[in-house]
């Protein structure tokens, strides 16, 4: 069996102790490839020195909304020459938070769109993190218009009209630890309706832990238990699970 960590935060502060367990824990879990995920410059050129460091780990490099108001002209050419990098395989994480809005919604918007028209210049995916902004989020990923355009919707915790629109954008939903918390009782609900071909999965590691460890700090061996959640909602085994959203990942990402 093998897994696919679509989501993860590795070279943050909080793996800087142990990240070499951290990394033999999930790769006796199953876990084949990790792609980490750069949210402003310095994680973005961090997630590239992983994946030179570890033959397994690819990175994306991106803007989050949280710093969308440093996206300035440099930092945007800076952008266009790291994801020319070999094993840069997305732009992301890009998108749309109004939820904490570190950065006013129209600068959100700009950077946003500005990082679309990035990866469509290079052909690269791009991870999109939305909150509480769906119908912003649509509308842009609309205007971007473009039939090549390819990505995903990173910890998909939206209603289930969210998550037809975005299948009918073609896009990938990414489903984490959230699906596991009791709560979450709507949201196995959507992944009930979302073809299987169109699922990945992912930790967003160090955050989201899924039960029974919620509250502790999030791994990427914990992967496996996103992908038993699905087996169980979906009412199949956990290697098909496995072969079928790494199968997803692998096209996507094309690793
Ligand atoms: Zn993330």
């Amino acid at each position: 069996m093998r897994l696919i960590d679509t989501h993860t935060h590795l070279d943050f502060p909080h793996f800087k102790k142990d990240r070499a367990e951290v990394l033999r824990r999930a790769e006796k879990a199953g876990v084949q490839y990790i792609v980490n995920v750069g949210s402003n410059l310095r994680s973005s050129i961090d997630s590239i020195e992983l994946s030179k460091q570890y033959q397994h780990i690819y990175a994306t490099v991106g803007i989050h909304p949280h710093d969308a108001k440093d996206l300035d002209q440099g930092v945007l050419e800076k952008l266009a020459e790291l994801v020319k990098e070999k094993k840069v395989v997305a732009v992301g994480e890009i998108g749309l938070d109004y939820h904490y809005e570190h950065s006013p919604r129209d600068i959100q918007r700009e950077a946003f769109r500005k990082q679309l028209q990035l990866a469509l210049a290079v052909d690269l995916p791009v991870v999109i993190h939305s909150r509480e902004a769906e119908q912003d989020t649509l509308r842009i990923l609309r205007e971007a218009g473009s039939s090549n355009l390819r990505g995903i919707m990173h910890c998909f915790s939206g209603s289930l009209a969210m998550a037809k629109n975005c299948l009918a954008l073609g896009f990938f939903l990414a489903f984490g630890g959230v699906i596991t918390f009791n709560n979450a009782v709507e949201l196995r609900n959507v992944v009930k309706t979302v073809p299987l071909e169109r699922i990945l999965i992912e930790t967003d590691c160090p955050y989201l832990t899924p039960h029974p460890h919620r509250g502790k700090r999030n791994e990427p061996a914990y992967v496996k238990l996103v992908a038993e959640q699905i087996a169980l909602i979906k009412g199949i085994t956990l290697e098909e699970v496995a072969a079928i959203t790494s199968e997803n990942a692998g096209k996507l990402y094309r690793i």
